[in-house]
Protein backbone atom coordinates (compact mmCIF):
# COMPACT_ATOMS: atom_id res chain seq x y z
CA UNK A 1 0.00 0.00 0.00
CA UNK A 2 1.43 3.42 -1.16
CA UNK A 3 0.95 6.02 1.59
CA UNK A 4 -0.65 9.21 0.28
CA UNK A 5 -3.06 11.69 0.49
CA UNK A 6 -5.42 10.46 -1.56
CA UNK A 7 -5.02 7.25 1.02
CA UNK A 8 -5.46 8.83 3.79
CA UNK A 9 -8.78 10.36 2.23
CA UNK A 10 -9.98 6.60 1.24
CA UNK A 11 -9.67 5.39 4.46
CA UNK A 12 -11.29 8.08 5.94
CA UNK A 13 -14.03 7.24 4.00
CA UNK A 14 -13.95 3.88 4.87
CA UNK A 15 -13.76 3.97 8.48
CA UNK A 16 -9.80 3.24 8.52
CA UNK A 17 -10.83 -0.54 8.26
CA UNK A 18 -8.38 -0.97 5.20
CA UNK A 19 -5.02 -0.12 6.69
CA UNK A 20 -2.64 -3.18 6.06
CA UNK A 21 0.04 -4.43 8.17
CA UNK A 22 3.29 -2.10 7.60
CA UNK A 23 5.49 -5.13 7.38
CA UNK A 24 4.37 -9.08 7.59
CA UNK A 25 5.79 -11.41 10.71
CA UNK A 26 6.92 -13.74 9.01
CA UNK A 27 8.90 -17.56 10.48
CA UNK A 28 12.26 -17.94 9.52
CA UNK A 29 13.37 -19.79 6.70
CA UNK A 30 15.81 -22.39 6.84
CA UNK A 31 18.48 -20.28 4.27
CA UNK A 32 18.71 -17.05 2.94
CA UNK A 33 21.48 -15.45 1.07
CA UNK A 34 21.85 -12.72 4.00
CA UNK A 35 21.18 -12.65 6.94
CA UNK A 36 21.40 -8.98 9.33
CA UNK A 37 22.05 -9.23 12.79
CA UNK A 38 20.38 -6.12 14.54
CA UNK A 39 16.91 -4.40 13.45
CA UNK A 40 17.88 -1.16 14.15
CA UNK A 41 18.61 1.79 12.03
CA UNK A 42 21.41 0.22 10.54
CA UNK A 43 19.99 -3.18 9.98
CA UNK A 44 16.64 -2.32 8.52
CA UNK A 45 18.66 0.87 5.97
CA UNK A 46 21.35 -2.11 4.75
CA UNK A 47 18.28 -4.58 4.30
CA UNK A 48 16.43 -1.76 2.14
CA UNK A 49 19.20 -0.88 0.37
CA UNK A 50 20.29 -4.27 -0.41
CA UNK A 51 16.91 -5.02 -2.23
CA UNK A 52 16.59 -1.34 -3.35
CA UNK A 53 19.83 -0.91 -5.32
CA UNK A 54 21.30 -3.64 -5.10
CA UNK A 55 18.93 -6.32 -5.97
CA UNK A 56 19.16 -9.06 -3.43
CA UNK A 57 16.06 -9.85 -1.56
CA UNK A 58 16.49 -13.46 0.17
CA UNK A 59 17.02 -11.37 3.23
CA UNK A 60 16.02 -12.09 6.71
CA UNK A 61 16.61 -8.89 9.34
CA UNK A 62 16.88 -11.17 12.80
CA UNK A 63 16.38 -8.73 16.07
CA UNK A 64 16.22 -10.20 19.36
CA UNK A 65 13.51 -7.50 20.56
CA UNK A 66 11.36 -5.56 18.53
CA UNK A 67 12.11 -3.39 15.93
CA UNK A 68 13.10 0.22 17.45
CA UNK A 69 14.09 -1.00 20.85
CA UNK A 70 17.16 -0.28 20.81
CA UNK A 71 19.22 3.10 19.71
CA UNK A 72 17.39 3.65 16.86
CA UNK A 73 14.39 4.52 19.27
CA UNK A 74 16.71 5.81 22.05
CA UNK A 75 18.61 8.53 20.27
CA UNK A 76 18.54 12.54 20.48
CA UNK A 77 17.16 12.83 16.65
CA UNK A 78 20.16 15.03 15.54
CA UNK A 79 21.32 14.62 11.94
CA UNK A 80 24.41 17.00 11.03
CA UNK A 81 27.58 16.37 8.54
CA UNK A 82 29.62 19.03 10.33
CA UNK A 83 32.85 16.81 10.43
CA UNK A 84 36.55 17.61 10.24
CA UNK A 85 37.81 15.25 8.86
CA UNK A 86 38.43 13.35 5.31
CA UNK A 87 37.22 10.49 6.54
CA UNK A 88 34.47 11.44 7.52
CA UNK A 89 33.11 14.30 5.99
CA UNK A 90 32.48 13.09 2.56
CA UNK A 91 30.39 9.72 4.57
CA UNK A 92 28.08 12.17 7.04
CA UNK A 93 27.54 14.45 3.68
CA UNK A 94 26.16 11.37 1.78
CA UNK A 95 23.94 10.33 4.57
CA UNK A 96 22.42 14.10 4.84
CA UNK A 97 21.77 13.88 1.12
CA UNK A 98 19.88 10.94 1.27
CA UNK A 99 17.94 12.33 4.67
CA UNK A 100 17.14 15.31 1.94
CA UNK A 101 15.41 12.95 -0.05
CA UNK A 102 14.22 9.94 2.29
CA UNK A 103 11.09 10.48 2.89
CA UNK A 104 9.99 10.26 -0.80
CA UNK A 105 12.60 7.19 -1.27
CA UNK A 106 10.81 5.20 1.22
CA UNK A 107 7.46 6.64 1.14
CA UNK A 108 7.05 7.68 5.02
CA UNK A 109 6.60 10.85 6.87
CA UNK A 110 9.64 10.54 9.16
CA UNK A 111 9.73 14.39 10.06
CA UNK A 112 12.87 15.28 8.26
CA UNK A 113 13.26 19.16 9.90
CA UNK A 114 16.34 20.73 8.41
CA UNK A 115 16.45 23.78 11.36
CA UNK A 116 20.16 23.94 11.50
CA UNK A 117 22.87 22.70 13.74
CA UNK A 118 24.77 25.23 15.89
CA UNK A 119 28.13 24.37 17.59
CA UNK A 120 28.82 27.57 20.16
CA UNK A 121 32.77 28.04 20.52
CA UNK A 122 33.58 29.81 24.33
CA UNK A 123 37.15 30.49 23.92
CA UNK A 124 39.08 31.98 20.89
CA UNK A 125 40.94 28.63 20.45
CA UNK A 126 37.50 26.44 20.07
CA UNK A 127 36.49 29.86 17.35
CA UNK A 128 39.82 29.18 15.16
CA UNK A 129 39.16 24.96 15.38
CA UNK A 130 35.46 25.71 14.22
CA UNK A 131 36.60 28.08 11.68
CA UNK A 132 39.33 25.15 10.67
CA UNK A 133 36.17 23.04 10.74
CA UNK A 134 33.85 25.09 8.40
CA UNK A 135 36.79 25.42 5.67
CA UNK A 136 37.22 21.63 5.65
CA UNK A 137 33.23 21.20 5.17
CA UNK A 138 33.52 23.71 2.62
CA UNK A 139 36.54 22.33 0.71
CA UNK A 140 34.07 19.23 0.39
CA UNK A 141 30.96 21.64 -0.18
CA UNK A 142 28.97 20.97 2.48
CA UNK A 143 27.61 24.09 4.03
CA UNK A 144 28.75 26.24 6.89
CA UNK A 145 28.62 29.15 8.32
CA UNK A 146 30.84 31.07 10.98
CA UNK A 147 28.61 33.45 12.94
CA UNK A 148 29.91 36.19 15.41
CA UNK A 149 28.31 37.01 19.09
CA UNK A 150 26.05 39.58 17.57
CA UNK A 151 24.54 37.43 14.95
CA UNK A 152 24.11 34.82 17.62
CA UNK A 153 22.12 37.12 20.23
CA UNK A 154 19.55 37.84 17.13
CA UNK A 155 19.10 34.49 16.55
CA UNK A 156 19.53 33.14 19.67
CA UNK A 157 18.31 35.60 22.42
CA UNK A 158 17.70 33.21 25.26
CA UNK A 159 21.23 31.65 25.81
CA UNK A 160 23.69 32.86 28.29
CA UNK A 161 26.17 35.03 26.48
CA UNK A 162 27.53 37.45 29.53
CA UNK A 163 27.18 35.46 32.78
CA UNK A 164 28.02 31.88 32.53
CA UNK A 165 31.64 30.82 33.56
CA UNK A 166 32.33 29.99 29.61
CA UNK A 167 31.00 33.49 27.63
CA UNK A 168 29.93 32.51 24.10
CA UNK A 169 31.96 33.51 21.66
CA UNK A 170 31.00 32.54 18.40
CA UNK A 171 29.17 30.03 16.31
CA UNK A 172 29.46 26.82 13.95
CA UNK A 173 25.97 27.15 11.98
CA UNK A 174 25.23 24.07 9.48
CA UNK A 175 21.73 25.07 8.32
CA UNK A 176 20.87 22.03 6.25
CA UNK A 177 21.62 19.68 9.69
CA UNK A 178 18.45 19.17 12.27
CA UNK A 179 16.44 16.36 13.38
CA UNK A 180 14.58 13.27 12.43
CA UNK A 181 12.24 11.70 13.99
CA UNK A 182 13.88 8.47 14.93
CA UNK A 183 11.66 5.45 15.67
CA UNK A 184 9.49 6.87 11.97
CA UNK A 185 13.18 5.75 10.75
CA UNK A 186 12.65 2.52 11.83
CA UNK A 187 9.45 2.20 10.43
CA UNK A 188 9.83 3.33 7.16
CA UNK A 189 13.04 1.14 6.39
CA UNK A 190 11.37 -1.86 7.67
CA UNK A 191 8.05 -0.85 5.61
CA UNK A 192 10.30 -0.58 2.75
CA UNK A 193 12.29 -3.57 2.53
CA UNK A 194 9.35 -5.66 4.13
CA UNK A 195 7.54 -4.83 0.69
CA UNK A 196 10.47 -5.81 -1.43
CA UNK A 197 10.46 -9.26 0.13
CA UNK A 198 12.70 -8.82 3.24
CA UNK A 199 11.47 -10.97 5.96
CA UNK A 200 11.90 -8.80 9.65
CA UNK A 201 12.20 -11.73 12.36
CA UNK A 202 11.37 -10.18 15.95
CA UNK A 203 12.10 -11.67 19.41
CA UNK A 204 14.89 -13.92 17.30
CA UNK A 205 17.95 -13.66 19.05
CA UNK A 206 21.41 -14.67 17.30
CA UNK A 207 22.86 -17.01 20.34
CA UNK A 208 25.94 -18.45 18.31
CA UNK A 209 27.69 -18.04 14.72
CA UNK A 210 28.18 -21.12 13.02
CA UNK A 211 31.10 -21.84 11.26
CA UNK A 212 32.36 -25.27 8.41
CA UNK A 213 35.67 -26.55 8.39
CA UNK A 214 36.98 -23.30 6.73
CA UNK A 215 36.29 -21.27 9.49
CA UNK A 216 33.51 -19.57 6.77
CA UNK A 217 30.54 -18.75 8.69
CA UNK A 218 27.18 -20.70 7.14
CA UNK A 219 24.68 -19.25 9.50
CA UNK A 220 23.48 -18.65 13.18
CA UNK A 221 21.87 -20.55 16.19
CA UNK A 222 18.61 -18.46 17.41
CA UNK A 223 15.90 -19.05 19.71
CA UNK A 224 14.22 -19.81 16.74
CA UNK A 225 16.48 -22.89 15.58
CA UNK A 226 19.28 -22.58 13.19
CA UNK A 227 19.32 -20.35 9.87
CA UNK A 228 21.58 -20.75 7.36
CA UNK A 229 23.13 -18.11 5.16
CA UNK A 230 25.38 -17.15 2.54
CA UNK A 231 26.97 -13.97 4.25
CA UNK A 232 26.39 -12.73 8.10
CA UNK A 233 26.17 -8.76 8.53
CA UNK A 234 26.15 -7.76 11.98
CA UNK A 235 24.65 -4.43 12.65
CA UNK A 236 24.08 -4.90 16.51
CA UNK A 237 25.54 -1.62 17.76
CA UNK A 238 26.08 -1.46 21.25
CA UNK A 239 25.98 -5.62 21.33
CA UNK A 240 28.85 -5.26 18.54
CA UNK A 241 31.65 -6.56 20.70
CA UNK A 242 29.14 -9.91 21.83
CA UNK A 243 27.68 -10.82 18.50
CA UNK A 244 31.34 -10.48 16.64
CA UNK A 245 33.19 -12.75 19.68
CA UNK A 246 30.58 -15.47 18.67
CA UNK A 247 32.77 -15.81 15.70
CA UNK A 248 35.57 -15.71 17.19
CA UNK A 249 36.70 -11.85 16.74
CA UNK A 250 37.27 -9.22 18.94
CA UNK A 251 36.80 -5.64 18.28
CA UNK A 252 38.38 -2.22 19.20
CA UNK A 253 34.86 -1.60 21.00
CA UNK A 254 33.87 -0.84 24.25
CA UNK A 255 30.05 0.00 25.07
CA UNK A 256 29.13 2.70 27.28
CA UNK A 257 25.67 4.27 28.38
CA UNK A 258 24.24 7.22 26.75
CA UNK A 259 21.46 9.03 28.49
CA UNK A 260 18.80 11.55 27.18
CA UNK A 261 16.04 13.34 28.34
CA UNK A 262 12.92 15.19 27.97
CA UNK A 263 10.85 18.05 29.43
CA UNK A 264 7.54 19.00 29.66
CA UNK A 265 5.99 20.35 26.48
CA UNK A 266 6.19 24.23 26.19
CA UNK A 267 5.59 26.68 23.71
CA UNK A 268 8.00 26.82 20.88
CA UNK A 269 11.63 28.52 22.15
CA UNK A 270 14.41 26.06 21.30
CA UNK A 271 14.31 26.38 16.66
CA UNK A 272 17.79 24.99 15.82
CA UNK A 273 19.49 22.42 17.36
CA UNK A 274 22.32 23.69 19.46
CA UNK A 275 25.63 22.40 20.86
CA UNK A 276 27.62 23.38 23.75
CA UNK A 277 31.26 23.77 23.19
CA UNK A 278 32.42 24.58 26.67
CA UNK A 279 30.54 21.47 27.87
CA UNK A 280 29.00 18.39 26.07
CA UNK A 281 25.52 19.49 26.19
CA UNK A 282 22.74 19.78 22.99
CA UNK A 283 19.41 20.36 23.16
CA UNK A 284 16.71 20.80 20.62
CA UNK A 285 12.74 20.85 21.11
CA UNK A 286 10.77 18.14 19.36
CA UNK A 287 6.89 18.83 17.73
CA UNK A 288 5.21 18.44 20.68
CA UNK A 289 7.07 20.93 22.63
CA UNK A 290 9.10 19.02 25.03
CA UNK A 291 13.04 20.01 25.17
CA UNK A 292 15.03 16.79 23.99
CA UNK A 293 18.22 16.87 25.43
CA UNK A 294 21.75 14.75 26.42
CA UNK A 295 25.33 15.05 27.20
CA UNK A 296 28.15 12.49 27.86
CA UNK A 297 28.34 9.14 28.21
CA UNK A 298 28.55 7.49 31.59
CA UNK A 299 32.48 6.99 32.41
CA UNK A 300 32.19 3.11 32.88
CA UNK A 301 31.30 0.00 30.63
CA UNK A 302 27.54 -0.98 30.63
CA UNK A 303 25.37 -3.09 28.48
CA UNK A 304 22.40 -1.36 31.18
CA UNK A 305 20.16 0.69 28.94
CA UNK A 306 19.88 2.97 32.16
CA UNK A 307 22.74 5.50 33.80
CA UNK A 308 23.28 7.11 37.02
CA UNK A 309 22.87 9.87 39.04
CA UNK A 310 26.04 11.65 38.44
CA UNK A 311 25.95 11.96 34.30
CA UNK A 312 22.14 13.40 35.01
CA UNK A 313 23.31 16.56 37.59
CA UNK A 314 26.60 17.46 34.81
CA UNK A 315 23.91 17.13 32.43
CA UNK A 316 21.62 19.57 34.00
CA UNK A 317 23.90 22.05 34.86
CA UNK A 318 25.20 22.30 31.65
CA UNK A 319 21.99 22.88 29.86
CA UNK A 320 21.29 25.25 32.79
CA UNK A 321 24.62 27.39 32.69
CA UNK A 322 23.46 27.38 28.60
CA UNK A 323 20.37 28.37 28.88
CA UNK A 324 18.97 29.45 32.46
CA UNK A 325 15.68 29.50 32.03
CA UNK A 326 15.59 25.81 31.95
CA UNK A 327 15.87 25.23 35.73
CA UNK A 328 12.36 26.23 35.99
CA UNK A 329 11.21 23.44 33.67
CA UNK A 330 10.48 20.46 34.63
CA UNK A 331 12.09 17.13 33.16
CA UNK A 332 9.40 14.02 31.87
CA UNK A 333 11.51 11.20 30.98
CA UNK A 334 14.64 9.90 31.00
CA UNK A 335 16.78 6.97 29.58
CA UNK A 336 19.64 5.55 28.27
CA UNK A 337 20.83 3.21 25.49
CA UNK A 338 24.25 1.40 24.84
CA UNK A 339 26.69 2.89 22.72
CA UNK A 340 29.29 0.42 20.59
CA UNK A 341 31.96 3.05 21.14
CA UNK A 342 35.58 2.65 19.01
CA UNK A 343 38.55 3.29 20.28
CA UNK A 344 39.04 6.22 17.80
CA UNK A 345 35.47 7.71 17.70
CA UNK A 346 35.04 6.69 14.22
CA UNK A 347 32.87 3.75 12.55
CA UNK A 348 33.26 0.70 11.20
CA UNK A 349 32.11 -0.69 7.50
CA UNK A 350 33.82 -3.52 6.58
CA UNK A 351 34.59 -7.14 5.64
CA UNK A 352 36.13 -9.23 8.76
CA UNK A 353 38.87 -11.76 8.53
CA UNK A 354 36.38 -14.11 8.89
CA UNK A 355 34.90 -15.57 5.45
CA UNK A 356 31.49 -14.41 4.92
CA UNK A 357 30.92 -12.29 7.93
CA UNK A 358 31.05 -8.75 7.46
CA UNK A 359 30.70 -5.69 10.35
CA UNK A 360 28.89 -2.54 10.46
CA UNK A 361 30.06 -1.13 14.43
CA UNK A 362 32.22 1.72 16.22
CA UNK A 363 28.57 4.19 15.53
CA UNK A 364 29.50 5.80 19.22
CA UNK A 365 27.36 8.47 20.21
CA UNK A 366 26.88 9.31 16.23
CA UNK A 367 25.06 6.95 14.52
CA UNK A 368 21.52 7.86 13.99
CA UNK A 369 22.74 10.53 11.19
CA UNK A 370 24.53 7.92 9.85
CA UNK A 371 21.68 5.54 9.38
CA UNK A 372 21.09 6.33 5.51
CA UNK A 373 24.90 6.01 4.25
CA UNK A 374 25.61 3.39 6.93
CA UNK A 375 23.05 0.89 5.32
CA UNK A 376 23.49 2.38 1.89
CA UNK A 377 27.37 1.74 2.15
CA UNK A 378 27.40 -1.65 3.83
CA UNK A 379 24.77 -2.89 1.00
CA UNK A 380 27.72 -2.33 -1.07
CA UNK A 381 29.92 -3.91 0.63
CA UNK A 382 27.96 -6.97 0.95
CA UNK A 383 26.55 -7.00 -2.34
CA UNK A 384 29.93 -6.31 -4.21
CA UNK A 385 32.62 -7.39 -2.22
CA UNK A 386 34.32 -3.82 -2.22
CA UNK A 387 33.51 -0.80 0.15
CA UNK A 388 31.57 2.38 -1.14
CA UNK A 389 33.91 5.08 -2.08
CA UNK A 390 32.60 7.31 0.82
CA UNK A 391 32.85 4.62 3.43
CA UNK A 392 36.25 3.72 1.95
CA UNK A 393 38.33 4.67 4.93
CA UNK A 394 35.99 3.44 7.82
CA UNK A 395 38.09 -0.05 7.82
CA UNK A 396 38.30 -2.36 10.41
CA UNK A 397 41.95 -2.71 10.25
CA UNK A 398 42.99 0.84 10.59
CA UNK A 399 43.78 0.13 14.17
CA UNK A 400 46.23 -2.42 13.16
CA UNK A 401 47.91 0.19 10.89
CA UNK A 402 47.43 3.17 13.06
CA UNK A 403 45.69 4.73 10.11
CA UNK A 404 43.09 6.26 12.77
CA UNK A 405 40.31 8.78 12.61
CA UNK A 406 40.27 10.62 15.31
CA UNK A 407 37.67 13.04 15.09
CA UNK A 408 38.06 14.27 18.58
CA UNK A 409 41.67 13.95 18.82
CA UNK A 410 40.85 11.97 22.04
CA UNK A 411 43.17 9.07 21.40
CA UNK A 412 41.84 5.02 22.54
CA UNK A 413 39.52 6.47 25.41
CA UNK A 414 36.26 5.41 24.60
CA UNK A 415 35.05 7.37 27.62
CA UNK A 416 35.85 10.47 26.32
CA UNK A 417 35.47 10.62 22.52
C1 LIG B 1 20.54 8.63 24.26
C2 LIG B 1 21.12 8.56 22.89
C3 LIG B 1 21.21 9.71 22.12
C4 LIG B 1 21.75 9.66 20.84
N1 LIG B 1 21.71 10.78 20.05
C5 LIG B 1 22.14 10.72 18.77
C6 LIG B 1 21.96 11.85 17.92
O1 LIG B 1 21.37 12.86 18.31
N2 LIG B 1 22.44 11.76 16.65
C7 LIG B 1 23.08 10.66 16.20
O2 LIG B 1 23.54 10.67 15.06
N3 LIG B 1 23.21 9.55 16.98
C8 LIG B 1 22.74 9.55 18.24
N4 LIG B 1 22.82 8.43 19.04
C9 LIG B 1 23.50 7.23 18.51
C10 LIG B 1 22.61 6.38 17.63
O3 LIG B 1 21.34 6.23 18.18
C11 LIG B 1 23.28 5.01 17.41
O4 LIG B 1 24.63 5.18 17.03
C12 LIG B 1 22.58 4.22 16.31
O5 LIG B 1 21.19 4.22 16.50
C13 LIG B 1 23.13 2.79 16.32
O6 LIG B 1 22.67 2.04 15.22
P1 LIG B 1 21.30 1.21 15.20
O7 LIG B 1 20.16 2.14 15.00
O8 LIG B 1 21.42 0.16 14.19
O9 LIG B 1 21.28 0.59 16.68
P2 LIG B 1 20.16 -0.19 17.46
O10 LIG B 1 18.81 0.43 17.26
O11 LIG B 1 20.64 -0.33 18.86
O12 LIG B 1 20.15 -1.60 16.72
C14 LIG B 1 20.90 -2.73 17.08
C15 LIG B 1 19.92 -3.86 17.30
O13 LIG B 1 20.63 -5.08 17.42
C16 LIG B 1 19.84 -5.91 18.24
N5 LIG B 1 20.67 -7.04 18.71
C17 LIG B 1 21.75 -6.97 19.51
N6 LIG B 1 22.23 -8.19 19.73
C18 LIG B 1 21.43 -9.06 19.05
C19 LIG B 1 21.43 -10.46 18.90
N7 LIG B 1 22.33 -11.25 19.51
N8 LIG B 1 20.46 -11.03 18.13
C20 LIG B 1 19.54 -10.25 17.49
N9 LIG B 1 19.50 -8.91 17.62
C21 LIG B 1 20.44 -8.32 18.39
C22 LIG B 1 19.39 -4.98 19.35
O14 LIG B 1 18.26 -5.48 20.04
C23 LIG B 1 19.11 -3.69 18.58
O15 LIG B 1 17.75 -3.54 18.26
C24 LIG B 1 22.28 8.45 20.33
C25 LIG B 1 22.18 7.27 21.11
C26 LIG B 1 21.59 7.33 22.36
C27 LIG B 1 21.45 6.07 23.19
Amino acid sequence: MRYSAYSIIKQALSGNRLWTPAWREPEPKPHYDVIIVGGGGHGLSTAYYLAKEFGITNIAVLEKGYIGSGNVGRNTTIIRSNYLLEGNIPFYEFSLKLWEGLEQDFNYNAMVSQRGVMMLAHSDGQRDAYARRGNAMRMHGVDAELLDRKQLQTLMPYLNYDHARFPILAGLLQKRGGTVRHDAVAWGYARGADMRGVDIIQHCEVNAIRRDEQGRVTGVETNKGFIGCNKLALATAGHSSETARMAGLELPIETHVLQAFVSEGIKPVVDHVIVYGAGHFYISQSDKGGLVFGADIDYYSSYAQRGNLATVEHTMEEGVSLIPGLSRGKVLRAWGGVMDMSMDGSPIIDRTPIDNLYLNAGWCYGGFKATPASGFCFAHLIAKNESHHVSRFLRLDRFERGHMIDEAGKGPQPNIH
